[in-house]
C-alpha cells in the first residue's frame, strides 16, 4: 500500500517573485493526513487567506497559473506544485509572504532540494488517486492536450508526453516523454527552467511584467540563440519544461492520477481547461486508493507494478 506523505520538519527560502521583482519568502510546513497541499497568502506576518491548490481555485492562467479567494491570489504556483507532485508529497501547508511564489532558477529543482533537505515522512493513511477510465480531449486551434487512461498491461502512474514547435533555431519540433518507471523526475525533469523570448520579455517589462526576470531564472532566447552563457542543461530543456508545468497544472486535480496526459503545444491555460473538463465528466475517472487496488477490490483493475513516485530516503 502506498501511504500519505508530508514533511518532516518545516523548511524556508527567500527568492524573487517573477513578475512582481519582490522578494518573496517561502515557509513550507508538515500538515495532517487528508489536508493536501494549501497555500496561504502572508503579508507582514498576517494570514490574509488560505487556498487550496485545487482547479476551482485557480483564478488566472495568462501568464503562470494563479490561485486565489477572498480577493487575495497567490501567483506563478505551477514549479512548486510540480515537485509537490513530482516527489510524491501530498499534504504541506505553504505560507508565500508575497503576491507570488519566488522563481528560483525558473525551474522546479530548488524546491525538490527544499524538500530533500526537510525529509519526506510516510503517514498513516493511505494514498487516493484519480484514475483515468474515459479519455477526455481539449483543444484551441492547433492546440490540444488530451488524458485517458494507461493501456492495460501498463503501471498505475502517471505518464505525460508534450510536444512543441516553435519556429525558432534552438527550438523547432520537441517531444519528451515521461514515465516514472523510466525516468526521474528529480533529475530529467525538475531542472528543466521555464524560457522566454527576448521580445516578449522587454515588452513585459514595459507593462509592469516579469520585472524580476533575468537570465539568473529563465532560459531568454533572441532571434537566432541562447542568451544564457551556460546555454542549456538539455538539448530539449523547452520540451521537458513543458513536461515540468504539466505536473503543476495536473496536479490541481486535487491528487496524483493515474493515466496518460499527451499535451500538443499547450500552455497552462489549456492544461486548466483539461484539469476542468476531466473534472466535469465525472463518469471519465475513479478515485482509488492503493489498498483497494493491490486487494483486487477495484472493477478488474490489476496493475503489474506500482510507479507513483521517486524512491529515496
Ligand atoms: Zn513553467
Amino acid at each position: 500500500m502506498f501511504f500519505q506523505r508530508t514533511l518532516k520538519k518545516e523548511i524556508s527560502c527567500v527568492g524573487i517573485g517573477l513578475h512582481s521583482g519582490v522578494k518573496v519568502k517561502l515557509v513550507l510546513k508538515p500538515a495532517a493526513p487528508g489536508h493536501g497541499i494549501k497555500l496561504q497568502r502572508v503579508e507582514n506576518g498576517k494570514v490574509l487567506t488560505t487556498i487550496p491548490a485545487l482547479s476551482d481555485y485557480v483564478v488566472d492562467t495568462s501568464l503562470a497559473t494563479s490561485i486565489g479567494c477572498d480577493g487575495h491570489s497567490i501567483g506563478t504556483v505551477e514549479h512548486l506544485l510540480s515537485a509537490f507532485s513530482g516527489l510524491g508529497v501530498d499534504n504541506v501547508l505553504v505560507e508565500v509572504h508575497g503576491p507570488e511564489v519566488p522563481i528560483m532558477d525558473g525551474s522546479a529543482s530548488p524546491f525538490v532540494y527544499l524538500i530533500k533537505t526537510a525529509g519526506v515522512k510516510r503517514q498513516v493513511e493511505a494514498k487516493s488517486y484519480l484514475r483515468m477510465v474515459g479519455t477526455v480531449t481539449v483543444t484551441d486551434g492547433d492546440k490540444w492536450a488530451r488524458l485517458g487512461p494507461q493501456p492495460p498491461s501498463s503501471e498505475a502512474s502517471l505518464s505525460i508526453i508534450s510536444h512543441i514547435d516553435f519556429a525558432h533555431p534552438v527550438i523547432g519540433t520537441q517531444s519528451y516523454s515521461f514515465s516514472f518507471s523510466d525516468v526521474s523526475y528529480d533529475r530529467q525533469i525538475s531542472r528543466a527552467r521555464t524560457f522566454g523570448f527576448l521580445h516578449e520579455v522587454e515588452w513585459m517589462k514595459s507593462q509592469n511584467l516579469a520585472l524580476g526576470g533575468s537570465l539568473d531564472n529563465a532560459i531568454v532566447l533572441d532571434e537566432f540563440s541562447v542568451l544564457n552563457d551556460d546555454g542549456l542543461r538539455f538539448a530539449d530543456e523547452f520540451a521537458r519544461h513543458k513536461v515540468l508545468d504539466c505536473f503543476g497544472d495536473v496536479s490541481l486535480m486535487g491528487g496524483p492520477v493515474i493515466g496518460v496526459l499527451e499535451a500538443n503545444k499547450t500552455g497552462h491555460a489549456l492544461n486548466h481547461k483539461l484539469v476542468q473538463a476531466v473534472l466535469a465528466r465525472a463518469e471519465s475517472w475513479e478515485k482509488v486508493t492503493t489498498g483497494e487496488w493491490l486487494d483486487g477490490v477495484s472493477s478488474g483493475f490489476t496493475v503489474p507494478r506500482l510507479v507513483m513516485e521517486e524512491t529515496y530516503s
